[in-house]
């Protein structure tokens, strides 16, 4: 939907998959748009991208863990679209292994980025959110961040907590303007099911998408409508929630 103001948008996680399509339909509805990511090159091509649907576009390269980084580009988004309305955060990792098989840097590497990434992002965007009058934090968590996940101990663990995050985000700024929110997908055709299909030795992908009631894996689009709904004015009372975007498989058992 088109909103009335020139909204300003920052996403992270903006070089691929969910974030870039979120980036791109954020752009059609009229947003202005600022990609944040560590890939500088893939960050190009998706600015392009994005470019061609109007509006303005940034691309900044940097590391959602790294504070300094992420504040500069957060200020610079602010600056160059004069305030920030929507901010979605989409970076993320997942690496293998259950809690005695992990290596404790990458534990320390999957919390770093999956949980306090999004929390570095809300604490130097909100700021600029309620000088603009408020507006919409969406984080992207995961189907595995409301039940387990045989083998991600650290990614399982990283997503519950960024629900807890949101949701303490929903209570304590509601009152300046700012709804939280979080989606939490099943498997989405992006590099990262890539990887961690090739990474599972015991399922392969149609093991999974046979369990699936949908049959399939979502398109990133079709989670990236759903981030661009909840930071709409259609979602003006909707805060602190999670939600499912994985067709139906947390429903219950299937088959
Ligand atoms: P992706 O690998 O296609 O994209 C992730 C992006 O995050 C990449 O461009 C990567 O460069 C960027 N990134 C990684 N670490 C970063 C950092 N420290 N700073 C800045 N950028 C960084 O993956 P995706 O599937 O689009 O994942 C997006 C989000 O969705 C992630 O949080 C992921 O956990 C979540 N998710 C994905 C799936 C899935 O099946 N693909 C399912 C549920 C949840």
């Amino acid at each position: 939907m088109k909103v009335d103001r020139k909204e300003a948008a920052l996403i992270t996680g903006a070089a691929s998959g969910i974030g870039r399509a979120s980036a791109l339909a954020l752009a059609r509805r009229g947003a202005n748009v600022a990609l944040v990511d560590l890939d500088l090159e893939r960050l190009q091509v998706v600015r392009d991208e994005v470019a061609a649907c109007g509006g303005e576009v940034l691309a900044l390269r940097a590391s959602v863990t790294h504070s300094a980084d992420l504040q500069a580009a957060v200020q610079e988004a602010a600056r160059a679209f004069g305030g920030l309305h929507t901010v979605v955060a989409a970076a993320g990792i997942a690496r293998r292994g259950r809690v005695t098989d992990i290596d404790e840097d990458e534990w320390d590497q999957v919390v770093d980025v999956n949980l306090r990434g999004v929390f570095l992002l809300a604490r130097h965007a909100i700021g600029h959110m309620i000088e603009s009058g408020g507006g919409s934090f969406v984080a992207v968590s995961s189907d595995a961040g409301l039940r387990g996940s045989i083998g991600y101990a650290a990614y399982s663990a990283s997503k519950h907590a960024v629900i807890g995050l949101v949701r303490c985000l929903a209570l304590d700024y509601a009152r300046e303007g700012i709804r939280s929110n979080a989606v939490c997908p099943g498997f989405v055709e992006t590099p990262m099911a890539d990887e961690l299909f090739a990474d599972n030795p015991r399922y392969d992908r149609a093991f999974y998408e046979s369990r699936m009631p949908l049959g399939r894996l979502a398109r990133a689009e079709e989670v990236a409508n759903v981030i661009a709904h909840l930071s709409s004015p259609e979602a003006s009372y909707t805060n602190g929630m999670f939600y499912t975007v994985d067709g139906g498989t947390t429903a219950g058992t299937f088959g």
